[in-house]
């Protein structure tokens, strides 16, 4: 049976399916879902991420992390944590980067949330020469300082949405009409907990809300006050969202997020806002990659690697540079938020 059959029988059996529900199983069915099949990313995949492009974008991350872990007195025992991994890549590029600071990769126990069992197994080999364990709940981290990075991780957690009638609320469902998938409008309800928007939406605005981020956010919070350590969180999306988000994505096109469940990658934007408002720490400003990569010099890192490359190689790399920096590209799009001790300073990169 297909997943578009399973989710349709179970519309016909117990009525029209709230977004978040229907994103998740898209996601992360444990037989049909698009993670738990088939490994999503890369040129061949259905789309490529930062850590994919160029191993730079893993090398300024680690290297700001290492910062904070030196500025804060070299934490003797700390957890390396990274949330939705992917392949791997980005926590290896980490690794190798920061072999240069002393003491910093024998101080790190690196953990992996990681909801795929096929993802699992790419990124035991991906870090095969590492010590790694897999954390199965991202609201329970260990009782120790935390360095943790998460990209493209929250944009992947399932949103509702919900359409502004009056002073309530319609909550968008995915119902069934002629056998066909079709998106559609529960009745006007309150809803105390989007209280706050009223302010600034008019009716048939259309918001959404990502209900799970606040318990990791606030489980990794709570770890930096108590412990010490500090989260880059990096995704597209913006301090607060309006509007329909929802995004299918399959071999590198957009496509229609009802077609075919399961065999497009589905996202919506990350409302930064509502990650820091739930953040029992201090947080940064919102900084576009573009310009955290810049201060982090990447420019100065491109050109050290440029040196020994030529050809259609350079050419690449290249375009990978200007790719994950230019505001045309990734640069704007996609921000980062970072996570500190209230009594700290933000990351490098990060800073005001
Ligand atoms: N960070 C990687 C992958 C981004 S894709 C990169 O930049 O290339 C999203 C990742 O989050 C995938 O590894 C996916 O399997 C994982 N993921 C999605 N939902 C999850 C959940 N609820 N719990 C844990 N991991 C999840």
């Amino acid at each position: 049976m297909s997943l578009r059959a399973h989710i349709a029988a179970q519309i016909a059996a117990d009525g029209p399916m709230r977004v978040d529900t229907f994103m998740a199983m898209c996601l992360l069915h444990p037989t049909l879902g698009y993670y738990t099949t088939r490994p999503p990313f890369g040129q061949a995949g259905d789309f490529i991420t930062a850590p994919e492009i160029s191993q730079m974008f893993g090398e300024m991350l680690g290297l700001s992390l290492a910062q904070c872990w030196l500025d804060q007195g070299q934490p003797a025992r700390f957890a390396l944590v990274e949330f939705g991994p992917g392949r791997g890549t980005l926590m290896a590029d980490v690794l190798r980067a920061t072999r240069g600071v002393p003491g910093f990769v024998e101080a790190a126990e690196v953990m992996l949330i990681e909801a795929s069992p096929a993802l699992r197994a790419v990124q035991r080999e991906t870090l095969a020469d590492h010590a790694v364990r897999w954390l199965d709940d991202p609201t329970a981290l260990p009782d120790l300082p935390i360095y943790a990075l998460a990209n493209e991780f929250f944009d992947a957690l399932p949103i509702r949405q919900y359409v502004r009638d009056g002073g309530g609320w319609r909550e968008r469902h995915v119902g069934l009409e002629g056998g066909r998938l079709t998106f559609g409008l529960g009745p006007a309800q309150p809803q105390p907990a989007l209280k706050d928007r009223l302010a600034d939406t008019k009716d048939g605005d259309l918001i959404e809300e990502r209900s799970s981020a606040a318990p990791i956010v606030d489980g990794l919070g709570q770890r930096i006050t108590a412990q010490g350590g500090a989260a880059l969180i990096i995704d597209y999306g913006d301090w607060r969202s309006l509007g329909d988000t929802l995004q299918a994505v399959q071999d590198h096109a957009p496509v229609d997020p009802l077609h075919d469940p399961g065999a497009a990658d589905l996202t919506a934007h990350v409302d930064f806002e509502a990650l820091a408002a739930a953040a029992p720490c201090a947080h940064s400003r919102l900084t576009p990659q573009g310009v955290f990569l810049e201060r982090l010099g990447i420019t100065a890192r491109a050109q050290q690697l440029a040196t020994s490359l030529d050809g259609a190689a350079l050419e690449q790399h290249i375009a990978a540079h200007r790719r994950l920096t230019h505001p045309a590209e990734m640069g704007n799009l996609f921000k980062v938020l970072a996570l500190y001790p209230s009594a700290g300073t933000p990351p490098p990169g990060t800073e005001a």
